[in-house]
């Protein structure tokens, strides 16, 4: 803290006799030390409040210590009014407002948090402090970000981003420069979590915040291209039958958006096309496109994810090998061998 001073000019008086010229007339003026920071004309805090008069024959300045107790007080209580004071409180008032502000926010980027841990999307960012996560790091490699790639019943695949950083803002950075749209930014490998391992991450501080794009956007930066861009130039049916199924699948304002966009995936599906079968399969497993209370259909799920397998479609794969996972009657090993007897090279990962 720095200090510096404002004078306040009072009313004139005429209780004190001047010194030098013997005038009785004094301007009273109030001097208000206070305490600032980096800015000078912005008070924090008043230190000391003095009078002082001036005489207006001579200029002669008479200091407090001159004057009586009763005198002072009444100079004081005139100059000194609450307003006057509570203007010299302005600059810590800013600073506890601002602090508010970001309090307010640091809250609410918790409270989003939580609601994202529980009910994560494609494309959510999982801000890490890989420490808590991973032995045999670097002493300056600290923080990482996830991103999810794929939902599957309550495996959630993350890939992660290649670089571990030093600090926890450069996560934020990454992000902001648009560095992650780089192809080589994340990681190829995919590693699943359960809703509970990742509620434990985020106990254990491990999952520091988690962002989510919305429309395709974060930070200011196109996360994701809208669906209806991709594949634009072909005019072949089986793909415009899926981009005309994923356009559908985003446009929620559109009443029974995903019956319509699960007709398109089953046309391009028919017209053997990878994607569409893919999304055909993602479409029987979520099974929206039976209304908002539409039931999966596990059976069919893999029967297209296997289909789409066959091409073969890498997402398509690990698709089938994480929901057969989950069932007991659902024979993994027969799923591998017939993709290679069908000359799948099932080292596509
Ligand atoms: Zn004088």
């Amino acid at each position: 803290m720095e200090y510096s001073e404002s004078i306040i000019y009072g009313n004139k008086t005429e209780k004190v006799t001047c010194q030098r010229c013997g005038a009785n007339e004094h301007k009273v003026n109030g001097i208000i030390k206070y305490a600032y920071f980096l800015l000078a004309f912005i008070s924090f805090y008043p230190v000391k409040k003095t009078v002082q008069l001036e005489c207006t024959g001579c200029l002669q300045l008479t200091e407090e210590d001159e004057l009586s107790q009763p005198l002072i007080q009444e100079f004081k209580k005139s100059l000194f009014s609450f307003y006057v004071i509570a203007t010299k409180f302005i600059g810590l008032f800013l600073l506890l407002a601002m602090l508010g502000f970001w309090y307010a926010d640091i809250r609410q980027e918790n409270q989003q948090t939580e609601l994202y841990l529980v009910a994560p999307k494609v494309d959510d960012f999982y801000f890490l402090d890989y420490r808590l996560m991973a032995d045999n790091l670097r002493p300056n490699e600290k923080y990482r970000l996830a991103k999810v790639v794929d939902i599957t019943g309550d495996v959630i695949s993350v890939v992660y981003s290649s670089a571990i950083y030093s600090r926890a803002s450069l996560l934020t950075s990454s992000i902001k420069s648009g560095q992650i749209l780089a192809g080589k930014f994340f990681s190829a490998k995919r590693y699943d979590f359960t809703l509970d391992n990742l509620k434990s991450l985020r106990n254990d501080k491990a999952i520091l915040k988690i962002k989510r794009p919305i429309d395709h956007w974060l930070y200011g930066i196109l996360i994701t291209k809208p669906a209806s861009s991709r594949n634009t130039n072909t005019v072949e049916l089986g793909p415009r039958h899926n981009n005309i199924g994923l356009a559908f699948q985003e446009a929620t304002y559109l009443k029974d958006n995903f019956k319509s966009a699960f007709n398109e995936f089953l046309l391009s599906a028919e017209h053997d096309y990878a994607y569409g079968k893919y999304n055909l399969a993602n479409s029987y497993l979520s099974g929206k496109y039976q209304g908002k209370n539409g039931k999966p259909n596990v059976e069919k799920a893999l029967y297209w994810f296997k289909q789409a397998s066959f091409h073969p479609n890498k997402s398509a794969i690990e698709k089938y090998t994480i929901l057969c996972r989950k069932i007991d009657s659902c024979d993994i090993g027969k799923f591998y061998q017939e993709l290679l007897d069908a000359g799948v090279n099932l080292q596509l990962n």
